[in-house]
């Protein structure tokens, strides 16, 4: 079950879409909100999505799993990273390089027959690319676990559908502009000799991967597709599970759990911790 609207931060109360969108046009909007804003996020966002998808196994499996079995509401400033991502990647796929696969869809079966489906925006020569759009970079931190995860999965994907991935290339956009030295606030520049970024006015100095000038990559070697499909299929299992028993799955690592902070199912997720906690405490 998807999200169905918006938990609205004037009227503070959970709005359905039609609702939302009738407001937007009658009420010019009280929240500041514009109405393709909001009708893209009810579009993007508002459809179910009852396949096990590429992106649920690599994040919070217990998230995935509410996402799929509860209808819900966010506050509409909470759908800006999401929306703006896929408008980004749908945007700049119409210039994809030549001889490119865009939007490749596959799905394959894990070894305990469980379908997972995905969508690989961009595949060139053998090399996956995925664009991630961020408000600021931070190079040291990148990749991401759960980005270069989603690489790997989609190697998988790719090779079972008879294409070839030999490797991944993220490309990582940051919304937020180039790093500017903060005591100049010019944008400090490239320097090859020094393998470092260093300010054009105060020749301060910053490590390579301290800084950026709008933009960063990163290269993703695959791992052992045996291993891959091993991984898959464990989170794919416990997922399934999940949804065919009602079992709720388990929640992310802690190496995630900043991840808690965008979730729309916070509420949900510490009932369930102390509903568990109490059954414990009464065996
Ligand atoms: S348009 Fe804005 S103010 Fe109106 S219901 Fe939607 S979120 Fe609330
Ligand atoms: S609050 Fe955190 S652990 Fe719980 S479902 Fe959301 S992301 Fe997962």
């Amino acid at each position: 079950m998807p999200l169905v609207g918006a938990k609205c931060p004037i009227y503070k109360k959970n709005i359905r879409f039609e609702q939302c969108l009738k407001c937007a046009i009658d009420n010019n909007s009280p929240c500041s909100f514009p109405y393709s804003y909001l009708k893209a996020s009810s579009v993007l966002m508002g459809s179910s999505r009852p396949d096990i998808h590429v992106t649920d196994l690599t994040g919070c499996l217990r998230r995935a799993y509410f996402s799929k079995v509860t209808n819900y509401y966010e506050e509409p400033s909470r759908w800006m990273a999401a929306v703006l991502g896929i408008l980004i990647h749908s945007g700049l796929e119409k210039f994809a390089p030549p001889n490119s696969d865009i939007e490749l869809s596959l799905s394959a079966i894990t070894l305990s027959g469980i379908r997972v489906v995905g969508r690989i925006d961009l595949l060139v020569n053998t090399i996956i690319r995925d664009t991630k759009s961020k408000r600021w970079l931070m190079p040291e931190k990148l990749p991401t676990k759960e980005n270069e995860r989603q690489i790997n999965i989609y190697a998988w994907l790719l090779s079972k559908n008879g294409y070839v991935a030999t490797a991944g290339v993220l490309e990582y956009l940051a919304l937020g502009g180039a790093t500017r030295c903060r005591k100049c606030n010019c944008l400090i520049d490239w320097n090859k000799e020094k393998n470092k970024w260093v300010c054009p006015e105060c020749k301060k100095t910053w490590g390579k991967d301290k800084a950026h000038r709008g933009a960063h990559q990163e290269y993703i070697e695959l791992y052992n597709m045996d291993l891959i499909e091993t991984w898959v299929d464990e989170k794919a299992s416990v997922l399934d599970n999940a949804l065919k028993t009602g079992a709720i799955a388990p929640k992310i690592d802690t190496d995630g759990e900043w991840l808690c902070d965008y979730c729309a199912f916070i509420d949900e997720c510490k009932a369930f911790d102390s509903l568990s906690q109490g059954r414990v405490n009464d065996e």
